[in-house]
């Protein structure tokens, strides 16, 4: 009995192995054709003035829709393309896509705003970055200040010195540079004083429990003074409730974003965003 058991049970992980494996070649082989069906998508989130409840910018995510599946969210296929390289190309469509979405809007007379890209670590090292940005704003037109570029900690440590000169190109070319989930990664508070970076953006796990928790309270604004005194300027995200609202303005931090304002929306419904003023949240 107990041989047959495990027998049975071994069988049954390496089906389910198999499975897993299996799933995963199909999401991969499907993901390597979805740019050239135009499956993919941009949704945009405000990031919000605190003082005037106004919109300051957008965040630019990437949406998948894959067929027979509905709307695919970036946690389930960026690391897999992050692996394979499909990153460069995908991420190359949504800066461009970005930029022209940006100048449409400025077409329709809608008050320009600065929209943000997220930049992952390996897009952010690949040789062809700076040149195929150049190639952008060149063929789109789009004013640089009207650009901002999200890295992550963890993808500036990465690379040394190539670091810096790739953010000094960027920088140099009108792009503005933020710091991306600040908190979570690999920190050296050093590299905030070398790099050409305006932006802090504090991850939402110092967000959360703001209302509960000391701690996070005491991270925040110590972010937040660290900011001040660099003079770079800081977004909370994950901003859900007025409680964090509240907390977040008595501290100093100047720019929210999160559910409280707005979910990520596609480019229609994000239209009446750059009309509305002041943004209304959710909860009122
Ligand atoms: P991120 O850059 O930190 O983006 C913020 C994420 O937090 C978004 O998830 C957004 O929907 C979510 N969020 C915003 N407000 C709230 C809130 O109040 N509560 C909660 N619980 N979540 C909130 P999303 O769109 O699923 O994107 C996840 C991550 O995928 C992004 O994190 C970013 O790292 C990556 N990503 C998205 N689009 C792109 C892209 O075009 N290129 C690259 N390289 N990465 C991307
Ligand atoms: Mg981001
Ligand atoms: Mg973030
Ligand atoms: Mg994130």
């Amino acid at each position: 009995y107990h041989a047959k058991a495990a027998g049975r049970n071994n069988y049954q992980f390496f089906t389910q192995k198999m499975n897993l494996a299996a799933a995963h070649f199909e999401l991969e082989s499907s993901l390597r054709s979805a740019l050239a069906l135009q499956q993919f998508e941009l949704h945009f989130q405000p990031i919000i003035n605190m003082g005037t409840r106004k919109l300051h910018s957008l965040e630019v995510l990437l949406r998948w829709r894959r067929p027979a599946t509905g709307l695919v969210m970036p946690d389930q296929f960026i690391p897999i393309i992050e692996d394979n390289g499909l990153i460069v190309p995908i991420g190359e469509w949504v800066i461009r896509r970005a930029c022209e979405q940006s100048m449409e809007w400025r077409r329709q007379g809608l008050r320009p705003v600065p929209l943000a890209v997220n930049l992952s670590p390996r897009q952010f090292m690949h040789k062809g970055l700076v040149p195929s940005i150049r190639r952008i704003l060149d063929e789109t037109g789009i004013e640089p200040s009207l650009l901002e570029f999200e890295i992550t900690e963890t993808a500036l440590m990465q690379h040394g010195d190539q670091t810096l000169e790739i953010l000094d190109q960027i920088n140099a070319m009108g792009i503005r540079l933020s710091i991306d989930d600040f908190g979570t990664g690999y920190s050296s508070l050093a590299y905030l004083k070398r790099f050409p970076v305006k932006k802090i953006k504090i991850d939402r796990a110092f967000v959360k429990d703001l209302e509960h928790s000391a701690e996070d309270r005491a991270i925040v604004s110590a972010i937040v003074a660290l900011s001040d005194s660099l003079q770079l300027s800081v977004v909370a995200e994950g901003v859900e409730t007025e409680g964090h609202y509240y907390l977040l303005q008595r501290q100093g931090c100047q720019f929210a974003q999160g559910y409280l304002f707005s979910k990520p929306v596609p480019a229609e419904t994000a239209v009446h965003l750059l009309e509305q003023v002041p943004v209304t949240t959710g909860s009122s």
